[in-house]
């Protein structure tokens, strides 16, 4: 890999210019410099042509490569999971998993007998079509529960160990 360009720096890094002389620093406006050289100028190049606007040394500068970090990208790192659409989502996925589960058995004949671990963990769930949507609801609602405390202690993780 060559040497960063203007333009695969343009918004995802800033430039800092630092005086070889007077250590001055300056944050070089990316837009305007890749408007006037073009995307492949080479970011070193820029060192020599950087001129202190405070001691006016011709020793140039080092052009640093800093980090962007906007008041959008920082959020969004502090966010993590979105607990409520990751909470929506497992609810989604339960309950659809409860209800495709029962029609299932219905189909295959396979619904009838004592009742399962399902039916006695899920008031009013049973492997009829009512019974599919009861576990619907429950599915929802179960996972949903689950899916928030998942996205929630994640969260908490992560801020932890961040
Ligand atoms: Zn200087």
């Amino acid at each position: 890999m060559g040497a960063a360009t203007l333009g695969s720096v343009f918004e995802r890094y800033k430039l800092n210019a630092i005086c070889n002389d007077c250590g001055r620093s300056k944050e070089l406006d990316v837009a305007a410099l890749k408007d006037k050289y073009g995307d492949d100028f080479e970011v070193p190049r820029l060192s020599k042509m950087v001129k202190c606007t405070k001691c006016g040394s011709p020793h140039g500068c080092v052009v640093h490569l800093g980090n962007l970090v906007g008041p959008h990208l920082r959020e969004k790192e502090m966010s993590g999971i979105n607990v409520r659409s990751f909470a929506l989502t497992t609810g989604i996925f339960g309950g659809l998993s409860m209800f495709f589960i029962a029609w299932w058995l219905i189909l295959i004949g396979a619904a009838e007998g004592p009742a399962t671990l399902f039916e006695r963990l899920y008031m009013g769930y049973s492997f009829t079509p009512l019974g599919s949507v009861i576990g619907a609801v429950w599915g929802f609602v179960d996972w949903g529960i689950a899916g928030a405390i998942f996205a929630w202690l994640y969260n908490w993780l992560s801020k932890k160990l961040g």
